[in-house]
């Protein structure tokens, strides 16, 4: 059966964080929404988060019920050496099962169409719009649509069908453990080991007894075995395991494209709205939710847009000098970092990556002479084997 639609409507395709948050925004503006969701219900698996104090101003209660402890304090270590930041104001740490039926919550109340066990098998261009072609209890039936956001993850079939070219992705495995002994659960804990990972192993203690351990790799099963053997050099028993591959910014991925007749948006994983210095993509993608929401409202590429594409191509200049980092530059990073730098550290969060760059370069100006350094005069770090 094909269904006619309303010129004013929307498709939302993928009910996780961000679609929900885009399709509560674009409901509540007026228009009518129909979000379809592959899976059956709104309890994802269980994911330990770590996000940063702006996820309240983006999301308010809804965010404030999903936190499940906060983080006052990281400590970096590297190779025997430790440093300490103490946050002036907490992170947070929330739990993705409580936050996405939260979302969904919102989403309804604000008039969405919410069809869970609707998971969309193609989109096809025409003269006046697309067809989507959704797999709903055992049977097949068609939509039609002329703005469709897909919010349908790292490996999205909206943005293939769309002629997006796939994005490039890393494997993300992390344990959940009881908490050792010498680590409060307000301390995030995070290791430098470049001959392990180019990005870091964290512990984010997520209640006063257990916490999630994990890096991110290459390649899936070396980045398992890596997890596995730092669990062991930690004394670690893990509890469960929660993995994906997630997208790695690696340029600015324009979020809207016309297909047939239709106006097609990503946002999320989707359209890799991810910060590829710690490869976190909940606060980003709440943001790139918000500025395709206001660009299909205004008719008008959202600001919001231009903003957050600066944000993250600083990201990822800084992620090119880290992954030249050896073990002993990160001993260096961490000796250098004096009060001053710890205070940049402790008052700007990772979502103003432009101003602590520069803030923390005036703090400790033998940070600018490392960054050069690696930058100009040291070789990417190869892949791990596979
Ligand atoms: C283990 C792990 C830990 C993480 N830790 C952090 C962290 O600490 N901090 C942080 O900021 N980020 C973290 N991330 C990244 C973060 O989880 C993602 O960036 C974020 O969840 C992306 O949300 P999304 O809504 O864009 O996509 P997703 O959460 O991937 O949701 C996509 C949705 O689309 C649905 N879908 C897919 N295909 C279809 C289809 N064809 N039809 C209908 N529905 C479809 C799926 O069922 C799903 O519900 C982590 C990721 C992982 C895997």
């Amino acid at each position: 059966m094909t269904q006619a639609s309303d010129p004013a409507s929307i498709t939302i395709v993928g009910g996780s964080a961000t679609g929900l948050f885009a399709a509560e925004r674009l409901a509540r503006a007026g228009r009518p929404v129909t979000l379809l969701e592959g899976a059956d219900g709104w309890s994802p698996e269980p994911r330990t988060l770590i996000v940063t104090r702006r996820m309240r101003d983006l999301l308010g209660d809804v965010g404030d019920r999903s936190v499940v402890n906060t983080i006052n304090r990281f400590e970096l270590m590297t190779d025997g050496r430790k440093a300490t930041v103490a946050l002036s104001e907490p992170d947070l740490i929330i739990e993705r099962a409580v936050l996405v039926p939260g979302l969904a919550e919102l989403a309804k109340a604000a008039g969405v169409d919410l069809r869970m066990g609707s998971r969309v098998r193609s989109l096809t261009a025409t003269a006046d719009g697309v067809t989507l072609e959704v797999g709903r209890n055992g049977s097949t039936e068609e939509l039609r649509a002329t703005t469709v956001v897909g919010a349908d993850g790292t490996f999205s079939r909206v943005a293939r069908a769309a002629g997006w070219p796939p994005l490039t992705t890393v494997p993300l495995i992390q344990a959940i453990v009881t908490l050792p002994p010498d680590l409060p659960p307000d301390t995030t804990r995070v290791w430098f080991q470049p001959d392990d990972t180019r990005f870091f192993y964290w512990l984010i203690p997520e209640s006063p007894e257990r916490g999630a351990l994990g890096l991110i790799g290459e390649d899936g099963p070396e980045t398992r075995r890596c997890l596995e053997r730092f669990l062991e050099q930690q004394h670690l028993e893990p509890l469960e395991f929660q993995a994906a591959r997630i997208p790695c910014y690696t340029q600015w991925v324009p979020p809207q494209r016309r297909m047939g007749g239709a106006d097609i948006y990503l946002v999320g994983d989707a359209a890799a709205h991810v910060k590829v210095t710690t490869i976190g993509g909940i606060v980003t993608g709440f943001r790139g939710a918000l500025g395709v929401a206001d660009t299909i409202l205004h008719g008008r590429t959202s600001d919001a847009l231009g903003r957050l594409k600066r944000e993250l191509d600083w990201h990822r200049l800084l992620r090119r000098s880290l992954e030249r980092f050896s073990e002993d530059d990160y001993g260096l990073l961490l000796d250098v970092l004096n009060p001053s730098a710890k205070g940049v550290l402790s008052t700007l969060t990772r979502d103003e990556p432009a101003r602590v760059m520069l803030r923390l370069c005036l703090a400790q100006p033998r940070l600018v002479l490392l960054g050069l350094r690696t930058l100009l005069f040291s070789a990417p770090r190869p892949s791990l084997p596979s």
